[in-house]
């Protein structure tokens, strides 16, 4: 009796559609790219619950007739590819014939189609790779796809599947990115019977309706730090919309990268992006999206299942295009300004003098848990000189620029940055009110509202609850709008505050998995500080003896809860020597 077996088609089927289909949004992508190949100029597609109930995607493209559809379920049943050698010359979005093939093997599948010419529309239906019915359709242009009960037939793999608002996040992403690179195609999204998306093509050119596509995906907030940029060097073009260095984000959540307008994660062009910034990163993330184009023969699309990585055959090269267009366009250009006024030999814009690909390590860029927005907070320590201000009297001076307090003390003229002193203050508060589980919550008299991307919304609800605990009540209102309620009383947000701090939270929290109950309670507390406070506030002599007493009881009175300083001690020594007089005051 031999050991070895030869698997049955049934089990060969699923097998396959394992390494093509690893959730509800992996088969929205194929399904679209389906009716892009097709010539669509209008996909609309409806999702009800999370994917797994039902997607189904309908285009106006060339449609199939009846021998096609039967055919197209077939494995490496493909009209895109006749020779291998076709692979490196594509430019359509599928080529193996998988996709149909493996959503079939695994959900249960009924296509629509016609096409033009045929004697009517077809339609066949069936399950887990079987086919059921095959009957006549009216004659509608195009072609429609429903894939219902995703994984029926495969219960271990839908243990795989992450919550519904994951899942959703996820299907949103593929039609923005979709969106996002094929302008010319309508495309709209209803999820559980609410629109999610109308992405109407509109006449006008490329950047005009990039600018649109991104306003509308980024959200407002987002959208408004953006920049164009563009870069060509033989055989290859860049372009695309991308942070100004002053507009960074909290994480990398709004990263799109596309090879030909396929939606790709590339280590390689991220770190190619990311070295475009430089030394001016400072731990945050750039946005945007970012197109390359380049000749079909120079890059490989068929080394990841799903066709989400590329490899490229002249890598130095695209890395250097990247980082260059990058460095030139946003980073020379936005501050040419900057660089205009500040002294001279103090230029923080130099070059960053790119290496090629293979020769630099670039480190990974920080997640968000890390990035720079608290980290230095315990680690600096006052310098030894400096003597302990909480155990001296001060007397009140007087504030400076709206901005300082002046104090003066046995120790010498002590110098606090108010708002960096409010903010640890502030941020200590509220960690520990947070603790102690009792938020003190004030009902705002006029709601305040931030406009988000929808997955960036669907972050926001899905942690609806923990926001709750931690003090802010919100709501949603439209697709992209959220409404919030109630604040901690311990802040003050005016609206674009608000609509900044919730930009940046829901990015923080899109990484549940990563952030830990602490790190995100630092982080709201971190930024909700940050975006509560205005800086230039005149402040009575009252209040800033106040402001210090708040200050003495903190753990860390040395530092903004960002690691910057919040004192600093001029000593006596210090002036006496100024005036060239010897000892103290
Ligand atoms: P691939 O896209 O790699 O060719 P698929 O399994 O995704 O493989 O699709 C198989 C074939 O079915 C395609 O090559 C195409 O001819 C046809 N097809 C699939 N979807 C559509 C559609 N929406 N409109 C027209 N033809 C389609
Ligand atoms: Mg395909």
């Amino acid at each position: 009796m031999p050991e070895i077996k030869v698997l049955t088609e049934e089990v060969v089927s699923k097998i396959a559609a394992g390494e093509v289909i690893e959730r509800p949004a992996s088969v929205l992508k194929e399904l679209i790219e389906n009716s892009l190949d097709a010539g669509a100029s209008k996909i609309e597609i409806e999702i009800r619950k999370a994917g797994r109930g039902l997607i189904r995607v309908y285009d106006d493209g060339r449609g199939m007739d009846s021998e096609d559809l039967r055919l197209s379920l077939g494995r490496h049943a493909t009209s895109k590819l006749n020779t291998f050698e076709d692979i490196y010359s594509l430019a359509t979005f599928g080529f193996r014939g998988e996709a149909l093939y493996s959503v079939f093997a695994v959900a249960r599948l009924k296509m629509t189609s016609f096409r033009a010419g045929a004697a009517s529309g077809f339609s066949i239906e069936g399950e887990g790779g079987r086919v059921i019915a095959e009957t006549p359709a009216p004659p509608v242009k195009g072609t429609t796809i429903e894939v219902a009960d995703l994984f029926f037939n495969t219960p271990a793999r839908a243990k795989f599947m992450k919550g519904d608002a994951a899942e959703r996040s996820h299907l949103i992403k593929a039609v923005e990115e979709a969106a996002l690179a094929n302008l010319g195609v309508f495309f709209r999204l209803v999820i559980d019977g609410a629109e999610i998306l109308s992405l109407p093509a509109l006449p006008g050119g490329l950047w005009e309706n990039l600018k649109n596509r991104a306003a509308e995906i980024f959200g407002r907030n987002v959208y408004k730090g953006l920049a164009r940029v563009e870069g060509k060097t033989p055989g290859m073009a860049v372009y695309g919309l991308v942070s100004r260095p002053d507009a960074l984000a909290a994480t990398r959540a709004n990263q799109h990268f596309f090879v030909n307008r396929r939606p790709v994660n590339s280590a390689l062009l991220r770190q190619a992006f990311y070295r475009g910034y430089g030394h001016m990163l400072t731990g945050r993330h750039p946005s945007g999206a970012l197109f390359i184009e380049l000749d079909p023969g120079s890059f490989d699309a068929n080394i990841h299942p799903q066709k989400r990585d590329v490899k490229f055959s002249s890598e130095n090269e695209i890395f250097k295009t990247i980082s260059n267009t990058i460095y030139e366009e946003v980073l020379l250009k936005q501050t040419a300004e900057v660089n205009m006024t500040a002294p001279a030999g103090e230029n923080k814009f130099a070059s960053p003098d790119v290496p090629s690909y293979r020769e630099q390590n670039v480190p990974p860029p920080p997640v968000a848990e890390t990035g720079g927005l608290f980290e230095h907070a315990a680690q600096q320590q006052p310098g030894p000189a400096a003597p302990d201000w909480r155990g001296q009297s001060l007397v009140y001076l007087g504030q400076l620029a709206k901005s300082y307090l002046l104090f003066e003390s046995a120790a010498g003229l002590l110098v606090v940055d108010q708002h960096a002193a409010q903010e640890r203050v502030l941020f200590e508060k509220y960690l520990e009110e947070f603790s102690k589980g009792g938020i003190k919550v004030q009902p705002l008299l006029v709601p305040l509202e931030a406009e988000l991307s929808r997955s960036q919304m669907e972050t926001v609800l899905k942690w609806k609850d923990w926001l709750n605990s931690a003090g802010f009540e919100m709501e949603q209102r439209g697709p992209s709008v959220a409404l919030l309620r109630a604040a901690p009383s311990l802040f003050y947000f005016t609206q674009p505050a608000f609509a900044e701090f919730l930009g940046y939270l829901s990015e923080v929290l899109g990484e549940p998995e990563k952030a830990a109950e602490d790190i995100k309670r630092n982080i709201i507390a971190t930024m909700a500080c940050k975006k509560s406070i205005k800086a230039h506030d005149f402040v009575k002599p009252q209040e800033s003896m106040r402001l210090m007493e708040d200050l003495r009881k903190t753990r860390d009175s040395y530092h903004c809860p960002h690691g910057r300083p919040t004192l600093f001690y001029l000593s006596g020594s210090d002036i006496a020597r100024r005036f060239q007089r010897s000892g103290a005051l």
